[in-house]
């Protein structure tokens, strides 16, 4: 059985949270080892992140919050990591975010790995903390060397593993690995998944992350219009073959963005399955 980890954001709306619970209660059937809530970098939701991460607590499921350093001050990241400790969560997934616009600089913390390093300091052990890979390369880095430096320098900072950002190629994934290994970082390495549902919003997605959709994905995603059902069905397809390729290889687990959806998810964890 493949492990697996659920990644959702906070809902904006009453309606919004009281369908992601429902979500979360079917997702919950493939067993996740931990859920995660993203964290807005702006600051708007990260009210709505704390309570999702609460209520999956209280449904007796491992979760982790996710936590931006992008504009923070240490006091403003002490406190909060005092708010993450009080209310029991034990894992989080360390990140800088991205600068909102409006605002004037990245504040105390230039990159994650400073994050990661005032965690460690000032709570020690207390937290399993994850962090943020680029197979395919963060699109702000100077070159993949420099990326793959930035990367090792998150977890010599005493990161425990680290979630990718989505991809479709598995080599470049296997390559990442590789690469980090030879350096020495033995951390695991799982690989983020993003489900094929919506042509239009995944090129939107791919294109603000930096992530390649190849040529032969977006041509037929294209070709298929507004067909939603054959959108589905060939997402379905290659992302299923994706994880069956990425699983045979090694990865040590999958790590879905579920978009607070669970049928896609689910649909590819039980052809994986071999229901
Ligand atoms: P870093 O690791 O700090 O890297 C940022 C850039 O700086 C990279 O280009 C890197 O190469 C470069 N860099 C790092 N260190 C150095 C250095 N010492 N010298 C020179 N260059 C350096 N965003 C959110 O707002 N909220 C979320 O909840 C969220 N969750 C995410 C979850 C996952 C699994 C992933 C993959 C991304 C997530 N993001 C989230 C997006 C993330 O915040 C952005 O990709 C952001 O631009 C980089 O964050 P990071 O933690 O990877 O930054």
């Amino acid at each position: 059985m493949t492990v697996i980890s659920l990644e959702f954001f906070p809902p904006k709306t009453p309606e919004g949270v009281t369908k992601l619970a429902t979500v979360r209660q079917q997702l919950y059937a493939l067993k996740p080892e931990f859920c995660s809530v993203t964290y807005g970098a702006g600051g708007s939701t990260q009210d709505g992140t704390l309570a999702a991460v609460q209520a999956i607590l209280a449904e007796g499921v491992e979760a982790a919050s996710h936590f931006t350093c992008v504009g923070a001050t240490r006091a403003s990241v002490q406190d909060k990591l005092e708010q993450f400790r009080s209310v029991g969560i034990r894992r989080l997934v360390a990140l800088r975010g991205d600068l909102p616009s409006g605002y004037g600089g990245y504040g105390e913390f230039r990159y994650a790995c400073d994050l990661i390093s005032f965690i460690r300091e000032t709570t020690g052990d207390h937290f399993h903390i994850e962090v943020a890979a680029y197979p395919e390369m963060h699109p702000q880095a100077k070159s993949p060397q420099a990326d793959l430096e930035a990367y090792a320098a998150k977890v010599r900072a005493g990161a425990n593993a680290a979630i990718t950002q989505f991809f479709f190629n598995a080599d470049a994934y296997f390559r990442f690995v590789d690469e980090t290994r030879a350096m020495g970082l033995d951390v695991p390495i799982v690989p983020g998944i993003m489900p094929i549902t919506n042509a239009s919003g995944l090129m939107r997605f791919a294109d603000s992350t930096g992530a390649d959709i190849p040529r032969w994905i977006r041509t037929r995603l294209q070709s298929f219009g507004d067909d939603s059902a054959s959108i589905k069905a060939f997402g379905l397809d290659v992302v299923t073959a994706l994880c069956e390729r990425l699983r045979a290889g090694g990865a040590p687990g999958l790590h879905f963005y579920t978009m607070n959806q669970s049928t896609a998810v689910l649909d590819i964890c039980q052809r994986l399955n071999g229901h």
